[in-house]
Formats: structure tokens, sequence, C-alpha cells
């Protein structure tokens, strides 16, 4: 059996020259790092892999996992028995058999010691640190551990925090109690505590009618069926998902949230917080001067984007949206990339954005990995525009299920078309913005400047749909090239493609 030589690294092949410390044996010069270690992170690393196949890469995390999905924590994982979220949380177990959460197991990672033994290169991934410092100038980065990281490339894909409300901040300063009993929800610890607390507690208010609110009041219903766990939500808005659905969607929205069992609060905003010891439970004082009382509260009320990198490093941030000001190519200075939701990007279609879903923080750090490994000399190797028009998706139900791309933001003007129940008599005739019950499918245009600038498919599941054609594209993509080719907001054209869509 012949066997075939290992690839050689050429000798002058910069992406895989690593440099250890004598004193600490840990890696001091990489020719690409990655700080963070979340989806972003990781799909940068993919692509730096396949464009510059010896390269070596270090991704550096303050999480104690490797790169993880984490839409499933606020909804699959809610709905399923213990031995299986057990087995999906663990990083060492078979990542194909028992888990979709960890995009690879630990073991595909090299060691940092043993980075740059690799021959034919690899990702090590630096667990449970943070970057402190990013010197721009002198292309090196400061650990929390003192450690010094000199760069070749490296790529800002530090994610986003929950933001905080400093009535909450001012309370459980006060009282650890209240401290005790306020819950943020981000990554895989934030899970399994709330997880625990839930399962313990009586009742609990979730804060914000956002995705995470929406999705997590919903969840925590699925704790109550087994414990009689009282699920309240409190939002600001009128319904929930208000920032993102339409007034008839958002109000559907709503009324199945709070059948589900959630007694909901719209709205409200939370005037005070306060430990009311004699009940043993926080009380939480709202706008119209009710009051409600539990024993744990949920804030979800958005994230920020991780920036504070930008202080020494000298970075331009959004004003507006907060996030690392980059390009089109996804570069902040030369040699500096970022990705994910920690990056506010120029979309040569829609203009400056930051987004904050998983799809975009796959595919913009693969765009952003690419770039850091292209070679201009190499024309396999060259630099890419971050074009892709990404996803997200939201599953409350078998009947409210949806996704989008683009622009969705229920400041824009909006046009509905669902499909009518099917009448007694005939086959089912077309409706718009007349559904009175919006379990059917539907597709909303979010139109700007005469533009379709975002499509929300309501109830239409993103299959490749038959239409006798070999190559028929999914609807998302369909989507996207709608939104490519800027179609006119014209009513009888957007009825049209609503057909397209499949809708009625
Ligand atoms: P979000 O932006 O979706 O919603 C924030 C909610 O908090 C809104 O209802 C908003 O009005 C409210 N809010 C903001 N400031 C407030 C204040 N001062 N007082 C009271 N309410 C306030 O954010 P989220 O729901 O917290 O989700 C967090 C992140 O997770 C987001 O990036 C989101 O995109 C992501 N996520 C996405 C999905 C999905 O796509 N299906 C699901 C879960 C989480």
């Amino acid at each position: 059996q012949a066997t075939l030589p290992a690839p050689a690294a050429p000798a002058d092949s910069p992406g895989s020259v690593v440099t250890m410390s004598d004193r600490t044996g840990l890696p001091s010069r990489v020719p690409y790092l990655i700080i963070g270690s979340g989806f972003a992170g990781m799909a940068a690393a993919r692509a730096i892999r396949a464009s510059d196949p010896l390269s070596k890469v270090l991704m550096i995390g303050d999480e104690p996992y490797p790169p993880y999905l984490r839409p499933p924590l606020s909804k699959e994982l809610w709905r399923r028995k213990d031995d299986r979220v057990k087995a999906m949380l663990s990083p060492l177990g078979d990542m194909r058999r028992n888990s979709w959460l960890f995009v690879e197991p630990d073991s595909f990672f090299i060691e940092p010691r043993r980075l740059h033994l690799a021959d034919t290169g690899g990702v090590s991934l630096w667990k449970g640190r943070r970057v402190i410092a990013l010197d721009i100038a002198d292309k090196r980065v400061t650990l929390d551990s003192g450690d010094r990281i000199e760069y070749g490339k490296c790529l800002l894909a530090t994610g986003g925090r929950p933001r905080t409300l400093p009535v909450f901040d001012a309370a459980a300063a006060q009282s650890p109690e209240v401290a005790a009993r306020t819950a943020y929800f981000r990554n895989i610890d934030d899970f399994q505590s709330l997880r625990n607390k839930a399962n313990q507690a009586k009742s609990v208010i979730v804060i914000g009618g956002g995705f995470l609110g929406c999705e997590l009041a919903v969840s925590l219903t699925e704790v109550a069926k087994k414990t009689g766990l009282e699920v309240h939500q409190v939002f600001k808005e009128s319904g929930t998902l208000a920032h993102v659905l339409p007034p008839h969607l958002s109000e559907h929205t709503s009324k199945f949230i709070a059948q589900s069992g959630v007694a909901q609060y719209p709205g409200e905003r939370v005037t005070s917080v306060d430990w009311d010891s004699a009940a043993g439970q926080v009380k939480v004082g709202l706008s119209s001067g009710r009051s409600l009382s539990a024993d744990l509260c949920l804030v979800a009320v958005g994230i920020e984007a991780n920036t504070q990198l930008a202080e020494s490093a000298g970075l331009e941030i959004d004003p507006g949206d907060g996030g690392f000001l980059v390009n089109a190519e996804l570069e902040a200075r030369a040699d500096l990339y970022a990705a994910g939701d920690a990056c506010s990007y120029y979309d040569v279609l829609l203009g400056r954005r930051r987004v904050e879903h998983v799809n975009h923080a796959e595919e913009s750090g693969a765009v952003a990995g690419r770039n850091m490994a292209s070679d201009p000399a190499d024309p396999g190797r060259k630099r890419s525009t971050y074009q892709h028009q990404s996803s997200f998706w939201c599953n409350l139900a078998n009947t409210l299920a949806w996704d989008a791309v683009g622009l969705v933001d229920s400041r824009l003007e909006t046009q509905s078309f669902f499909a009518m129940p099917p009448p007694a008599s005939d086959d089912g005739a077309a409706g718009s913005d007349t559904a009175e019950d919006y379990q059917y499918p539907g597709v909303v245009f979010y139109l700007k400047a005469g533009r379709v600038v975002g499509i929300l498919l309501w109830n239409l599941p993103d299959e490749i749909f038959q239409d006798k054609k070999a190559f028929a594209p999914s609807r998302l993509n369909l989507a996207r090239k709608v939104l490519a080719e800027r179609q006119l907001a014209d009513p009888a054209a957007l009825q049209a493609l609503a057909r397209e869509f499949d809708v009625y």
C-alpha cells in the first residue's frame, strides 16, 4: 500500500511558525490569533486552516468549554430529559452521537504547549483566559495571567454580554439575597444555574420581551409542568418581540405565550427592586404602580458587544449600536479583524449594521478567517467582501416558527401576505393582512426607501421546496436573492413574490 508523504511546511510558510516562551513553555508568538472562542472564532479558525492548510491558529477564550452553539440553551435543552441534557453538555462525550452543542470535542484542539510541534498545523484552544490589553503598534496582546503573545494576524471575536438594568444592579449591591436571585443568561453555566434555580423556585419573573425573554418564558413553562412554577413576563412594549414583528404578529405571539401559561405584564418597566425578608422573595415595582414578588428574576434585556479591548488598542466603536467598527472586509486596522456580535460592519447592500445571530457569527467569522489567511501572491487566497445576508429564526411552537433575513425591524413599513384558513366551499383564497389566526403560513416584507430590505417567513420552513426544478433554492436563499435584487416595494409585485415563497 502506497503511503502519501506528509505535507512538509515550506521553510518560509509564515502561517506555521510559532515561537514558544522559554519561561512558561506557552506560545509567545503565533501567526494567527483569535480572541474569543465562540462560533465566530471557530468559523474563522476553520477558514484559516482551509486557506492555509499548514497554519497554526491559537484561539483564546474565557469560557471553560470548547466552542458551542448557544441557540439550544434557550430552546431545545429545556425539552430534553436529564440524561440527554447531561450527554449534550459533556465536552468529553461522543460529539456526533450525544451532542449537537459543541462544534468539536476537546480532543480536536491542540494543547497550547504543543502547538509548535504540530507538523501539519492545527487549532489550539487556550480556555479560561481573558485577553486584557491589545497593542496594535507592536501586534501584541496581554492575558489576565500576565502572559504576552505577539501575532501576525488577529481576530476580535469577543461576542457580547447581557445588558444589566441599573435598578437590579443597585438592589443587588445592597442585598446579597437579591443578587443571589437575579439571573442573566448567555452561556452554558447560566443555563445550568437557571435550570437548577427554576427547579427549586415557586415563581420567576422574566424581564424582557425580546428573543431570550420570550423563548425562556416558554421554556420555563416546561419546568412549570413538573413543579407548578409560576412564570411572569414583564416587558415595556405592548406586545412580545415588538421590536421585530409587525403589531399583528407581535399580538399573536403574546397570545400564544400567555396561552402557554405565562402571566404577561406588557407596557411595564421595572422601577424598583427590593428584598422582602418577610416573604423571602424579590419584590419588583412596576411603572403602573403594581408590584410583583417572586423567588427568582431573570433579566433578559439585550446584549452589549464586548469591546473593552478598544480602549487599550485605540479602536473605533460604533457610536450607535456599539461594536468594533470594521469595513466590508471585516478589517478594523492593519492585520486586525473583527467578526460576530462584537463587530459593526459595513453591509454593502443594507448599510452599517451590527447583527447578533449565530448564522452571522459563522459566516462573518469565515470571511474574516479567509481574509486573515489571504495572500496577494496566490489567486486561490484572495480577500473577499462579507456580503452574506445572515438569517435568524425563532421557534416557539410548531405553528409559531419563523426565519428571517435582512433588516427585520418593526420600525420599518411592512407588507404582510398570509394564507387564509381554507374556506369550507373552495380550495383556499389568498388574503393580505386579514388572517385572524396566524397559524397559517405567511411572508412579511420590510420596506425602506421604496425597496424590500428584510423578509420574514412565517410558518414556512426553509426546506428545499419542489417546483419541478432540480435545484430550487431554499426559501431563505430566495429571500436573499430578493434583497440582492433590490426588489421595489410595489404591492402587486410583492403579492406575486409571496406566491413564489409558496405562501398560498
Ligand atoms: P433582544 O434585543 O431580543 O430583546 C431585548 C428586550 O429587552 C426587548 O424587549 C427590549 O425592549 C427590552 N429592554 C431593553 N432595555 C430595557 C430596559 N431598560 N428596561 C426594560 N426592558 C428593556 O435581546 P434578548 O432577548 O435579551 O436576547 C439576547 C441576545 O440573544 C440577542 O442578541 C438575541 O439576538 C439573541 N437571541 C436570539 C434568539 C433567536 O434569534 N431566536 C434567541 C435567543 C437569543
